[in-house]
């Protein structure tokens, strides 16, 4: 490691320098064993995303992120084993249908989730919400229920990339998030330390996303895909929509129930699009299938013959979940809904914002305001109407489930907001698909 002298590297990146890559990975290793104070850190992480981080630095801080932990191996798993990360949405219960569907297929799944960040939904909270589920599973564990069922859902551990704890929590409060080398290292150091061979990546563009334009997210697409490929994962993206939320239930427990309607062979066109794509590109990666078209097919196959939905339910048991709730998922006992509201106006959803959505599920209990916040793993929203829907004045638009009683009309009133209803007729939502990035190229939708 050359010598560190942290305030040359704040005034070099102040003044716009490249710096090269051992000093970047000496500065994150001092910084990760308590060496260099906050208030410096915070100085470089802003001096770096004012002038900006190249491909070659950004690669080093996903280096020095991913070894400030363990990097687990999976060699003694057979198989290629691929995992799918999704950048946040609303309503984005995609990793709960995909990975069963392709764990199903043959394909060894493993999956370390996040929480809700923000107005977004988080996998772990989503699968805690089957009561008793457990994601604090150990390494070993990991390793070898993988091995045995294929498939393995888990939180991050405090050996996962400590570096990227830290710095995440330092980027929260110095206004340093929203930096795409930042996202992209951050990301990646935690998926590369899972010990997985493929990587497919679901890039969110919209109002309900952490990119809200095409332009940036065409460039955090990018930036992961060469990263991602550069540490020898073979990565593939797909932009997709977050305009609207991606079906129509909203919360921890609600995605539960309507993923299970997805395993159970419910056709909601939005959702089983991207888990289709996305499942038919993890089955080719993990060298299932010859093409993602023929692995769309397998994973077409494996919802029909209700062997992705006993892959979930498999799941739920080995890692302690109540597997009975899912019977009935609807008739949970307390799972009932506070409120509904009502269309003011009768016409077309035009639009329906997934951001609005998003928040008002968060202030529900759906989500944490404060990191320490507990869920509420029952609240959220169903929707009743989205994009496309004929709406008569008087119908419901959504109902609520919240214990927050006396926030009621607020959400309500903010979910009314979220709808635009016009009279003159609106297409419906064409495709949440946008463009698909791979081997260093981009391919339109359909192309
Ligand atoms: N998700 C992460 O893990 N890190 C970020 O910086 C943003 C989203």
């Amino acid at each position: 490691m050359p010598s560190l002298n942290i305030v040359d590297m704040i005034v070099a990146k102040r003044d716009g320098h490249q710096l090269e890559p051992a000093r970047i990975r000496a500065l994150v290793e001092a910084y990760t064993r308590g060496a260099v104070p906050d208030y410096q850190m915070s100085a470089f992480l802003m001096a770096a995303l004012l002038r900006g981080l190249d491909g070659e630095e950004t690669l080093a801080l996903t280096a020095a992120m991913l070894e400030s932990g363990e990097i687990i191996d999976l060699s003694a798993v057979p198989g290629v084993k691929v995992d799918k990360h999704s950048t946040g949405g609303v309503g984005d219960k995609i990793s709960l249908i995909l990975a069963p569907i392709v764990a199903a297929c043959g394909v060894p799944v493993p999956m370390i989730s996040g929480r809700g960040l923000g107005f977004t939904g988080g996998t772990l909270d989503k699968l805690e919400s089957i009561t008793g589920f457990r994601t604090d599973l150990t390494t070993e564990r990991y390793k070898s229920q993988l091995a045995e069922i294929g498939i393995v859902m888990l939180g991050q551990t405090d050996q996962v990339a400590p570096a990227d704890r830290s710095l995440y929590a330092l980027r929260d409060v110095t206004g340093t998030v929203e930096f795409i080398p930042f996202i992209a290292s951050s990301i990646l150091s935690k998926k590369l330390a899972e010990g997985i061979d493929a990587l497919v990546l679901d890039v969110k563009c919209g109002a309900g996303a952490f990119m809200k334009d095409e332009g940036s997210a065409r460039e955090l697409t990018e930036t992961l895909v060469s990263i991602g490929n550069r540490f020898g994962k073979r990565t593939v993206a797909w932009m997709t929509d977050m305009n609207a939320p991606l079906g129509k239930m909203v919360g921890n427990w609600p995605e539960v129930v309507e993923s299970v309607h997805c395993l159970r062979g419910a056709d909601i066109p939005d959702i089983m699009e991207i888990v289709y794509t996305l499942a038919g590109e993890m089955i080719a990666l993990g060298e299932k299938a010859s093409s993602p078209e023929e692995g769309r097919h397998f994973a077409e196959g494996a919802v029909r013959s209700g062997a992705a939905y006993d892959a979930f339910v498999r799941l739920v048991q080995v890692q302690q979940g109540e597997a009975r709730l899912l019977d009935d998922p609807e008739n949970r006992e307390g799972y009932e809904p506070a409120g509904r509201v009502e269309a003011h106006a009768g016409g077309t959803v035009a639009e329906l914002n997934a951001f609005i959505i998003g928040h008002t599920a968060t202030a529900m209990g759906a989500g944490r305001v404060k990191k320490e916040d507990a869920v509420d793993p029952l609240a959220g929203i169903v929707l009743n109407k989205t994009v496309g829907d004929a709406v008569q004045k008087g119908e419901t638009l959504a109902y609520l489930y919240t214990r927050s009683d006396g926030r009621l009309k607020d959400f309500q009133e903010a979910i009314r907001r979220a709808f635009d209803i016009r009279s003159d007729a609106v297409p419906t939502r064409v495709s949440v698909l946008i463009d698909r990035y791979g081997d260093g190229r981009w391919q339109s939708q359909g192309a």
